[in-house]
């Protein structure tokens, strides 16, 4: 199980400070047997825990990949690093194992990252970060600068490996239908904070959220029939400088009295799903009587949209 500040920072801060990359307060990353506090390690222990237990994927490539290296040596280098008795021709049979499960050619282990097309840099990169079949991969928008046809290739690749390994993946993405494809359970954001926790499904058939809705209503699905899409009227705020009470309620179009005041609670509105849980007033005993179900969300964005045309 995962803990950390993550609330109360952005996405990406909050991904990096569960790995440590970056300064701030963290706090345990446990398993089911023995808890770690990854603010305790030593650089030596979070060095051995960082690509064993977590490793990441950035959303570009080429800023992760090393230029002056073939990628063979930088699979063997992570290797190296963390099983040193692993002699070398071992360390070359798994570097080619690896490229395989990925689906490069051997002949490509002494290509240097310029060599490659983005789709085969992003999965040398995938290659690395299972080398050493940790239990955790991050992925920060790892095909937002591919194509759609490598990035649906890339993305069958991920599941299927992290099925295989049995890897937990935490994918990082502004694509909810892409997540709603590949996700069990997905956490929606907005200025920082989680706004709503759900399955995949549930978030799909039911949004509570208005900004879970109005994203979901963003993007055209991947399968099924044409709809309108409403989008979210405005922009995101300046995280120096958030609006008071709720931040998403200048965007809201069920905005009601409190919602420029009292800061909303995640709290969970459904006693179906008692795993998902809902930053809004809407779900709120102690402002609303009765939630709203979906086609109330519906309505108050078709309004909105209606008005914008006018
Ligand atoms: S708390 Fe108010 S402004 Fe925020 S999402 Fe809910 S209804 Fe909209």
């Amino acid at each position: 199980m995962l803990y950390s500040r993550s609330y109360e920072y952005g996405k990406d801060i909050s991904l990096t400070r569960l790995s440590r990359s970056e300064r701030g307060n963290h706090k345990k990353i446990e398993d089911t047997t023995q808890p770690i506090d990854i603010l305790q390690l030593s650089p030596a222990e979070l060095r051995a825990f960082r690509w064993s237990e977590i490793s990441i994927v950035f959303q570009s490539a080429m800023n992760s990949l090393n230029p002056v290296m073939n990628i063979g040596t930088q699979i063997m280098d992570a290797l190296q690093t963390h099983r040193p008795d692993m002699g070398p021709d071992s360390r070359k049979q798994r570097a080619l194992e690896l490229l395989k499960l990925v689906g490069i050619n051997a002949d490509r282990l002494r290509s240097y990252p310029h060599e490659l097309s983005g789709g085969m840099r992003q999965r040398a990169v995938i290659a690395i970060a299972l080398a050493l079949n940790p239990d955790l991969i991050i992925m920060d928008e790892p095909t937002t600068a591919l194509d759609v046809v490598v990035q649906r290739e890339i993305l069958n690749l991920v599941s299927a490996l992290c099925k295989e390994f049995n890897t937990a993946l935490i994918f990082i993405t502004h694509d909810l239908s892409l997540l709603l494809e590949l996700a069990d359970n997905i956490a929606i954001m907005y200025a920082g904070k989680v706004v709503e926790k759900t399955t995949s499904k549930e978030l799909h058939n039911h949004p509570r959220h208005p900004y879970s809705y109005g994203l979901l209503h963003s993007f055209p699905s991947l399968h099924g029939p044409r709809s309108r899409m409403t989008g979210i009227p405005g922009s995101p705020p300046d995280l120096r400088d958030l609006p008071p009470g709720c931040a998403f309620h200048p965007r809201c179009p069920l905005a009601f009295h409190p919602c420029n005041t009292v800061v909303p609670a995640l709290l969970s509105p459904n006693v179906d799903h008692p795993g998902q849980v809902v930053a809004c007033h809407l779900y709120d005993s102690r402002f609303s009587e009765e939630p709203p179900d979906t086609s109330v969300l519906a309505e108050k964005y078709e309004a909105l949209l209606e008005r914008s045309r006018m």
